[in-house]
């Protein structure tokens, strides 16, 4: 086990806690943002209805998911039931549609990781990625919804972390750091085990939601509108909790033998998962277990030489949110290379 550090909280936390309010509605989007991405949601799902009557148009990320920040690209995922076409057939034809519209920049890209169509619509100035059937992606989308509804520091601590994230160049998987989802599922797992608890584990009490998806059982109790008063026992303010959640992720994970698991409510052991040794890609340096995938490990990205870097910024923003005159402008200086 690691030596953990019990470091004092600065005595004048409280009065950072405005600063990062006002952080946090600064990064909020506007509600004619919402209004524009429904308007472009209908019009590409009147197009696909055209040739594909039962196909369905989903929003997901973080246009849906309540983690997005103002001007974000939307994502969005065809439902669709076609055994004749491969995906990429249907991604294919699904560019070839949306050509036919009045849609720009339509392209396909067929061998991605995520293979997916691209456009930009001129009439609300917004971009967006269609991926097909990803469904998991939209079950995942709404259960951190449900998450975000249940005490509204989550949304606070999640904005200021991926601002925080995107400024220090650490929100880019393609460079071996962590994408916006495994940001937003270690705050939630962070606020899970604050004691009192700000947030419960919904997967592990009775299920009031299930579906089952690329043949993946997804159930957990979504009735959150009775879980309004959940974290009312714990006063921490935003500040303290961000404070606590960079010294949590700088001085106290154990790196070498955690899994974080929103699933579970805690911690779990890389033994449990079979993830100790490196296989293939996989190194599990930062583990970060998807609540529905429980075999992928949304740290894989990571390697020996990002974890350093990870590692680093975390102790760099512990540091700064506990000896900087003016945290709330030093945490978010850009990364000059
Ligand atoms: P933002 O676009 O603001 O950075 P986002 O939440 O939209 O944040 P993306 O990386 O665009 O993040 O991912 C979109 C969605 O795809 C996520 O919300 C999640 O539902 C899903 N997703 C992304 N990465 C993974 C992953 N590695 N495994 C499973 N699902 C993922
Ligand atoms: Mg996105």
């Amino acid at each position: 086990r690691i030596q953990r550090r019990a470091i004092q909280c600065r005595h004048d936390i409280e009065a950072l806690n405005s600063s990062f309010i006002t952080i946090f509605k600064s990064l909020v989007p506007a509600e004619e943002e919402k209004a524009k991405q429904k308007e472009l949601l209908l019009s590409l799902q009147n197009l696909v209805t055209k040739e594909w009557p039962n196909a369905k148009l989903h929003l997901y990320g973080s246009c849906a998911n309540s983690f997005g920040v103002s001007k974000s690209d939307i994502d969005v995922c065809l439902a669709i039931d076609d055994h004749d076409l491969s995906k990429s057939d249907i991604l294919l034809k699904l560019a070839d549609i949306l050509q036919s519209g009045n849609l720009q920049n339509v392209q396909a890209l067929t061998r991605a990781r995520v293979p997916i169509v691209k456009l930009m619509d001129p009439d609300t100035g917004l971009s967006c990625d269609i991926c097909v059937n990803n469904l998991l992606a939209v079950v995942n989308t709404k259960l951190l919804k449900d998450y975000a509804q249940i005490d509204e520091r989550l949304r606070q601590l999640a904005f200021i972390v991926k601002h925080w994230a995107r400024s220090r160049r650490v929100n880019e998987t393609y460079q071996g750091t962590l994408s916006s989802y495994a940001y937003v599922l270690m705050c939630i797992h962070f606020l899970q085990l604050r004691r009192p608890a700000i947030l419960p584990c919904l997967q592990a009490m009775d299920a009031t939601y299930t579906v089952t998806v690329e043949n993946t059982k997804c159930t957990y109790f979504d009735r959150v509108e009775k879980l309004h008063a959940f974290g009312a026992r714990n006063k921490e303010s935003i500040a303290r909790l961000l404070w606590g959640f960079f010294h949590y992720w700088a001085y106290h994970h154990d790196y070498t033998d955690d899994v974080i698991s929103i699933r579970t409510g805690g911690i779990i052991s890389k033994r449990a998962k079979d993830w100790t040794r490196r296989i293939g890609n996989d190194r599990h340096l930062i583990c970060i277990e998807d609540p529905f995938d429980i075999s992928h490990d949304l740290g894989r990205v990571v390697d020996k030489y990002s974890i350093k870097i990870l590692r680093e910024e975390f102790e760099r923003a512990a540091d700064i949110l506990q000896n900087d005159l003016n945290p709330s402008v030093t945490l978010f200086q850009p990364y000059v290379p």
